[in-house]
C-alpha cells in the first residue's frame, strides 16, 4: 500500500471527506454528521462570523489597557465560590513571565482547563493585585497537541465555523486552510465575467477564499455579498421559472368580471366593502380574467374580512358556470365558513355544500356526488376536498384559508384538481391562498416568491382595536376578578395558558388543568367554564367551541389551539398567562380572537414570575404598542430573524444559510430583478452557458419548488 496515496491524490470537489488531506480518520464521521461529506461541502461550510485575532506576544511585552494575545501553560487553577459571583481563576506562564486569568460566573471552566494544559488566550490586559497583568473573561482555546506551529505574528481575522463538540472550529479551520488554495481553482463560476462585473461581484473562487481566509473586513463583506447574492438568486430564479411555467404551460378558465356580474355578486354582501377589500377583489378579478391559473396570496390581518373576498372570487366562477371551493384547516372553521356563506347566499340559486371527514357517511357521499356531477356550485370543506374520493366537475376557483396551517403540498394538490375534466384541454383552477399571519414583504418575496401577493389593509368600519395591557403575575387575582366582572356583564372570555398539564420542566408552566381547577373553585365558581386543548379529540374540542360560540359556556381555558380563525363575536376578553412563553405572531393571533363584534375587546398579558429576557420584553412591548399585524410581523422578523418567523413546512423552501432579513433586503431586490429578467430571456435556462446555474438551481430548489415538470 502506498503510504502517500492520500496526499498525492488529485484533489476533486467530489472527493469524499475522509480522503481530503488533513482529515483524521476519527474526524471524518464528525464531518459527515454536520453534513460535510465531500470537499465541495467543506468549502461550502462557511464561517458564520470572524474574530479579530491579535498578534501573539510574549507575556513580558504585553501592554496594559490593550487587547493582547498570549499562549502558554496553565500553572494553577482554582474555583472561588464565595461572594455573589463564583469565578474561576488560573495562572498562565510562558518563558517570559506569568499572567493571571479570571472568568466570572464560569466555575464550570474548572472541568475544561487544567494545570499543565497549553492554552491561548485573548483579552484586555489590566493590572492585578500581585503586580502582574490580569485578563478578565478572556477568550480562550486549548491548543491541540498537534498544534506545534508557532503563534501568529500578525493580527488576522480568524474564521469561526459552525462546529460541534467533537468537531471544534479550529479543527475545521485547519483542514480548510490546508486545502483551500488547491480547491479554489476547481470552483466553476455559474455567473459570467460580464455578469459579475456589472454587479461588482467577485468570482465564486475569490468569494470562498475571502470568506475562509479574509485579509480585511472589506474582504469578508465582499465575499458575503457574493455568497448571499447567489443564495437569493438561485431561489428567485426557481421562483421566476415556476411562474413562467404556470403562465406558459397551464391553462385556466377565463372568468371575466363584467359590471353586471360584479353588481350581482356585491348585492349579496350585506355591507359596503372596505377600500382594502375592493382593491384586493380587483387584483383577483384581473387574475381570474386571464387564461392561465392565478396563484395569489391574500394576506390580511385577523378580522380584516378576507372571507367575502374569497366569496366574490368563488361566485365569479359560479357566474361562469364553474365551481368554487374553499378549504379550511379545521372542521370548526369549515363549518363556520359554511354557515356564514350559506347565510349570505340565502335565497340565491347558488348551491353550497359542506365536505368534512366527520359528516355522516350518507351526507358525505351526497356531497361528493354533487361535486362531481356539478350540482354543487360552492363546496366548503377541510382537506377532504383534496382527498382521493373528491373530484369536481369543473373547479375554477380554489381558495385555501389560513394557508399557514397547510403545507405547499395541499396547494399543489388543489392546483391539480382539473377544471372541466373531459374537455379537450384540461384546465387548472385559479388558486387563492389566504393568511392572517402577515408576512413581511422581504419574506413573502422569498419563501412565497412564486405567489402574487395582495395585502388586505385596514379593518371593517366600527371595529375598535383591542386594548392590550400587561400585568404582572402577582396581580393574577385582580385579573380573575376582571374576568368575573365581564362574564357578569354577559360577555365571554378566553384564558390561554402555555401547557396542558404539569410540565415538570425547569420553569413551572401554568397549565389548563391547574387554571381550570383554580378558576372553578374560586373566582369563577358558578360560571360555566370549559377546557380546550390539543389532547382532546378533535370533535370533542369542536363540540366545546361550538357551545362556546352558542353562548352556553362563559369562559374557555385553552392552549394556543384556539389560535386560528374562531369567530365568537360575544367574546371580549382574552387573558394570556405567562405571555412571555408565546411568540409574537401567536400572541397577535390570540388577541385577534376578541373584539370581533360590536363590543370592544381587551387583551391582558399576564407575565410569569422572574425576570424576562430582553427578547420577551421586546415582544410584549410591541404587542402593547401596536394592533397592526404588519407592524408586528416586521418587528418579529427583526427580533427573531427569518428562520424562526416562518417554518419550512409551509413554504417548502429551505431556510437561508447565509442571507438574513431585514439585513439583506437590498440584495434580495437586486437578485429578484436579475432573476426575472434572466427567466424572461431564457424561461427554462436551457441555453448552452446556463447548464451550471440550472444544475445548481435544481439541486437547491428543484424539490422544494416542485420544478421537476418545469425544467
Ligand atoms: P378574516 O379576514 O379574519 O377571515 P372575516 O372574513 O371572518 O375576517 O371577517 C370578520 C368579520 O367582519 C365578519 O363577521 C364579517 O362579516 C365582517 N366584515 C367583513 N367585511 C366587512 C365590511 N366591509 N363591513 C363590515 N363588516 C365586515
Ligand atoms: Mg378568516
Amino acid at each position: 500500500m502506498p503510504v502517500h496515496q492520500k496526499s498525492d491524490e488529485q484533489l476533486s470537489l467530489l472527493m469524499p471527506i475522509e480522503r481530503v488531506p488533513g482529515v483524521a480518520a476519527r474526524r471524518a464521521e464528525a464531518f459527515r454528521r454536520i453534513g460535510v461529506v465531500s470537499l465541495a461541502h467543506l468549502i461550502n461550510h462557511v464561517p458564520h462570523r470572524h474574530e479579530r485575532e491579535e498578534a501573539e506576544g510574549s507575556i513580558e511585552d504585553l501592554e496594559l489597557g490593550t487587547v493582547v494575545s498570549v499562549r502558554g501553560e496553565i500553572g494553577s487553577t482554582k474555583v472561588l465560590t464565595y461572594g455573589r459571583k463564583p469565578r474561576f481563576e488560573a495562572t498562565l506562564l510562558d518563558d517570559t513571565g506569568r499572567v493571571e486569568l479570571v472568568w466570572f460566573n464560569q466555575a464550570y471552566l474548572a472541568t475544561k482547563i487544567h494545570a499543565g494544559d497549553r492554552i491561548r488566550v485573548q483579552g484586555k490586559a489590566g493590572p492585578s493585585k500581585g503586580g502582574s497583568a490580569r485578563l478578565t473573561n478572556p477568550r480562550w482555546e486549548l491548543l491541540p497537541e498537534d498544534a506545534d506551529e508557532p503563534g501568529s505574528r500578525e493580527a488576522r481575522l480568524r474564521p469561526v465555523y459552525p462546529a460541534t463538540e467533537d468537531l471544534p472550529s479550529w479543527a475545521i479551520e485547519k483542514v480548510v486552510s490546508g486545502v483551500l488554495d488547491q480547491a479554489v481553482p476547481l470552483l466553476e463560476d455559474h455567473l459570467s465575467d460580464e455578469y459579475r462585473a456589472e454587479r461588482a461581484l467577485p468570482t465564486l473562487g475569490d468569494a470562498f477564499r475571502m470568506i475562509h481566509r479574509p485579509e480585511s473586513d472589506a474582504e469578508v463583506s465582499d465575499a458575503q455579498r457574493r455568497l448571499i447574492y447567489d443564495e437569493l438568486l438561485l431561489l428567485q430564479l426557481g421562483v421566476a421559472m415556476k411562474r413562467e411555467y404556470i403562465r406558459r404551460s397551464l391553462r385556466a378558465p377565463v372568468l371575466e368580471c363584467t359590471p353586471e356580474i360584479d353588481e350581482r355578486i356585491r348585492a349579496r354582501i350585506p355591507f359596503t366593502l372596505t377600500k382594502g377589500q375592493a382593491s384586493v377583489i380587483e387584483d383577483i378579478s384581473d387574475d381570474l380574467g386571464r387564461q392561465w391559473p392565478a396563484n395569489r396570496l391574500i394576506q390580511g390581518d385577523v378580522g380584516a374580512g378576507k372571507t367575502v373576498v374569497a366569496l366574490h372570487a368563488m361566485l365569479l366562477a359560479v357566474a361562469h358556470g364553474h365551481q368554487g371551493a374553499l378549504m379550511a384547516p379545521t372542521e370548526l372553521l369549515a363549518e363556520q365558513h359554511y354557515q356564514s356563506i350559506s347565510e349570505l347566499l340565502e335565497g340565491s340559486k347558488t348551491r353550497v355544500r359542506l365536505l368534512t371527514g366527520s359528516l355522516p357517511e350518507q351526507d358525505r357521499l351526497a356531497t361528493l356526488d354533487a361535486m362531481s356531477a356539478g350540482s354543487a356550485d360552492i363546496v366548503i370543506g377541510t382537506h377532504a376536498l383534496v382527498g382521493e374520493a373528491a373530484s369536481f366537475r369543473s373547479l375554477a376557483v380554489a381558495v385555501i384559508d389560513e394557508q399557514h396551517r397547510f403545507g405547499v403540498h395541499q396547494r399543489a394538490l388543489m392546483r391539480e384538481r382539473k377544471a372541466a375534466v373531459g374537455s379537450p384541454a384540461a384546465l387548472s383552477p385559479h388558486v387563492l391562498v389566504m393568511t392572517a399571519t402577515p408576512i413581511p414583504r422581504t419574506l413573502s418575496l422569498t419563501i412565497f416568491g412564486d405567489l402574487d401577493v395582495s395585502t388586505l389593509r385596514g379593518l371593517p368600519p366600527g371595529r375598535k382595536p383591542v386594548a392590550t395591557r400587561r400585568v404582572h403575575g402577582a396581580r393574577r387575582g385582580e385579573v380573575h376578578a376582571f374576568i368575573c366582572e365581564r362574564v357578569d356583564a354577559g360577555d365571554q372570555a378566553f384564558a390561554v395558558v402555555p401547557a396542558i398539564g404539569e410540565s415538570g420542566g425547569e420553569v413551572e408552566l401554568r397549565n389548563v388543568n391547574e387554571v381550570l381547577a383554580e378558576l372553578e373553585s374560586g373566582p369563577l365558581a358558578g360560571k360555566r367554564v370549559a377546557a380546550v386543548h390539543g389532547r382532546l379529540k378533535r370533535d370533542e374540542r369542536e363540540h366545546i367551541m361550538g357551545r362556546f360560540r352558542a353562548g352556553l359556556i362563559d369562559v374557555v381555558v385553552a392552549t394556543s389551539v384556539i389560535e386560528v380563525g374562531v369567530d365568537v363575536p360575544n367574546a371580549t376578553l382574552m387573558v394570556i398567562e405567562q405571555a412571555e412563553r408565546f411568540g409574537l405572531a401567536q400572541l397577535h393571533q390570540l388577541r385577534g380572537r376578541v373584539g370581533r363584534g360590536e363590543k370592544p375587546g381587551v387583551c391582558v398579558l399576564v407575565t410569569g414570575g422572574g425576570t424576562l429576557t430582553p427578547e420577551a420584553e421586546a415582544r410584549l412591548d410591541v404587542l402593547v404598542e401596536s394592533n397592526d399585524g404588519f407592524v408586528i410581523a416586521e418587528k418579529d422578523l427583526e427580533i427573531r430573524g427569518p428562520g424562526e418567523v416562518i417554518g419550512t413546512r409551509q413554504s417548502g423552501v429551505a431556510p437561508f444559510r447565509i442571507a438574513t432579513f431585514p439585513r439583506d433586503t437590498e440584495l434580495l431586490m437586486l437578485a429578484r430583478r436579475d432573476a426575472q429578467a434572466w427567466i424572461e430571456a431564457s424561461p427554462t435556462l436551457g441555453k448552452p452557458g446556463e447548464a451550471l446555474v440550472r444544475r445548481r438551481l435544481l439541486k437547491a430548489h428543484g424539490e422544494g419548488l416542485g420544478l421537476a415538470d418545469v425544467a
